[in-house]
């Protein structure tokens, strides 16, 4: 009788290990990273370039690619945005050059979650990596299987506590899919684990720093732009005009309150 089993214990040891593409082209650094993400338990290939990034990162098996923005043949951008354009919703960390400020808006507008100023530290490094694998499967566990099956096509059917509905849009959090200005599109990673937190708490001030701690569980992110990026594209997602938004208002030094 189940009543009788023992306390089902589920630890981290016991899921799959978390698949890892490294795409670095300059070699100690490469090595380096491969090294200590395989201490870290995680199943880790490398590419050097580009296409070879592109080519391994087809099949769609990883959980996180770690991608360096300066490389041969395909830069980071364009291999970021080709994998977003073909349906690859890997976790994405980019590691940009400090002497290029506009790469991080770049890299974040092409399709990175996350990005990191090399020379980077590592201790960082391998935290965000986590954060980013735990964002990744926090947001997995809410939509299993039956989003695979369905793809977002089942509407009316959803559960209530799947679907987000407000004025004539919706936010379905298991197929990430929402019903915007532009149509019914995927959301990004970010923009659902946003949504995610103002769902929880409609009418209320959401403080800025509590986003950059629950979506990218870093409470002491050194750029509160990543989360202003995101605001910017939910507005354009889901407001006619972004500057008296109906739904995503900002609250003056503090955060944002979404209405519904
Ligand atoms: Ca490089």
């Amino acid at each position: 009788m189940s009543a009788a089993e023992p306390t089902a214990k589920v630890t981290a040891a016991e899921e799959p290990a978390s698949r890892v593409l490294v795409v670095e082209d300059e070699e100690a650094i490469a090595q380096g990273l491969v090294y200590n993400l395989r201490r870290k338990g995680y199943r880790v290939d490398l590419a050097r370039d580009g296409e070879a990034a592109l080519e391994l990162a087809g099949g769609g098996s990883y959980d996180l690619i770690l991608l360096d923005v300066r490389l041969p043949k395909a830069d980071g951008f364009e291999v970021c945005q080709r994998l977003r354009r073909d349906g690859n919703f890997a976790a994405v960390l980019m590691l940009t050059a400090r002497d290029q400020p506009d790469d991080i808006v770049y890299g974040l507008k092409s399709g990175a979650d996350d990005y990191m100023v090399k020379p980077f530290d590592l201790a960082e490094l391998l935290a965000r990596v986590e954060g980013l694998l735990r964002r990744a499967r926090w947001l997995a566990n809410g939509s299993s299987a039956e989003a695979e099956n369905g793809a977002g096509a089942d509407d009316g059917g959803d559960p209530e506590s799947s679907r987000l509905t407000f004025g004539e849009f919706w936010v379905d959090f298991r197929t990430w899919r929402a019903a915007t200005l532009d149509g019914v599109r995927e959301l990004s990673r970010k923009e659902i684990a946003v949504m995610q937190v103002f769902a929880e708490k409609p009418n209320e001030v959401v403080p800025r720093r509590e986003l950059l701690d629950r979506v990218w569980e870093l409470p002491n992110h050194p750029n509160t732009r990543v989360v202003d990026n995101v605001i910017v594209a939910l507005r354009k997602a889901f407001e006619e005009n972004s500057w008296r938004p109906r739904h995503i208002h900002s609250v003056r030094g503090v955060g944002y309150r979404f209405v519904p």
